[in-house]
């Protein structure tokens, strides 16, 4: 059966106005956040995946991903073109720049939006209450001093769900992992900038840290408020004092 609906190519209002009921549900902003290494980005993937399999069309956006810009990877070794939200992109913007080259947005997946700003959660919201887009934002809830990220925060406050990803990540003590850990020259860091990249892959007996040898470790609560990186950090500790 065809359908003479308007798409939203040029005015998703117009398929409101139209009477497509496909789209009268309105859209939704989900949040959905864990510790680095829980598979936030692997469900981002799959998310897209189960939407784009059944013909709708999304964009993939991502800030700092270890891959580089424009890349939205994960730690078991799936990837995808991505946009890279940088500090003064205008997502609204580049929904309807994509709306105005007859592209059409169903729904955006926002990998690391922790790190974007709090006006661009702002128009993430903005675009699900005017023109029905649905968000899916993945992110870490805190940083390093278990502070909310600001852009985490504010979805904390507006989304319509809100989720923790189930996937479990353990501290070296076998307890749920909910807190990271910056690890700076071995040692628990309590201050810095709430934004320094690192990774959990790296190895530094290999010598694999960045040039600063900032890594993240998740922990359990307990460790993290203790500051206990575990048996193999202090060992490796007490060479490093040898
Ligand atoms: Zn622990």
């Amino acid at each position: 059966m065809t359908s003479s609906v308007p798409t939203l190519d040029e005015d998703p209002s117009a398929c409101v106005a139209a009477g497509d009921s496909r789209l009268r549900r309105g859209g939704s902003l989900k949040f959905f956040y864990g510790p680095m290494d829980c598979g936030k980005s692997t469900l981002a993937l799959q998310m897209d995946y189960n939407h784009a399999r059944q013909g709708r069309r999304g964009l993939v956006l991502t800030t700092i991903d270890r891959a580089g810009p424009g890349r939205l990877s994960t730690r078991i070794g799936l990837g995808k073109e991505a946009v890279e939200v940088g500090t003064d992109l205008d997502i609204r913007g580049l929904v309807r720049q994509r709306w105005a080259q007859g592209i059409r947005v169903d729904y955006l997946i926002c990998d690391e939006a922790s790190f974007y700003t709090v006006a661009q959660i702002e128009q993430l919201a903005d675009l699900v209450d005017t023109s029905d887009v649905d968000v899916y934002a993945f992110g870490l809830a805190t940083d390093f001093r278990t502070s909310l990220f600001p852009a985490a925060q504010r979805l904390f406050e507006l989304a319509d769900e809100v989720t923790r990803v189930q996937v479990e990540v353990l501290c070296w003590c076998g307890r749920p992992g909910l807190l990271n850990a910056r690890v700076v020259n071995g040692g628990i860091a309590r201050e810095g900038d709430q934004v320094v990249i690192g990774d959990t892959d790296a190895d530094p007996a290999a010598g694999d840290t960045t040039a600063d040898d900032v890594r993240y470790q998740v922990l359990c609560r307990r460790h993290h408020r203790v500051g206990d990186l575990g048996p193999t950090a202090r060992a490796e500790g007490q060479l490093r004092l040898v």
